[in-house]
């Protein structure tokens, strides 16, 4: 490995599927991520399985990343709510966009 820059890991998760998706998230940085662990993907065929992710970046690219990833995780806890509709107040699954019961648009 010498001549490349040394590789630090900035996250560490469970879910090869999102450790994908954090690592599209720093490549549309321009951070050239990689995720260790990833030929346990191979074996996640729809069986929940546990592993262990990690996700490495060039060591100039620490702070940026970490700073990413804080984002990234910002915004699923937030998404990851429910919500409550502003009309009849039935709580709604983050994914919907509009209320399950009354069909008012999310918001
Ligand atoms: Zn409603």
């Amino acid at each position: 490995m010498h001549g490349t820059a040394k590789m630090v890991c900035v996250h560490r998760l469970q879910d090869p599927i999102e450790a994908n998706l954090i690592r599209g998230l720093l490549m549309n940085e321009d951070i050239p991520a990689e995720l260790t662990g990833e030929s346990l993907v191979g074996a996640y065929s729809g069986i929940p399985k546990l592993c262990d992710v990690r996700v490495l970046v060039p060591e100039q690219h620490r702070g940026p990343a970490e700073a990413i990833i804080r984002r990234y995780e910002r915004g699923r806890a937030i998404a990851d709510r429910d919500w409550r509709c502003s009309r009849c107040g039935e709580a709604n699954d983050p994914s919907f966009e509009i209320c399950w019961s009354c069909e008012r648009a999310r918001g």
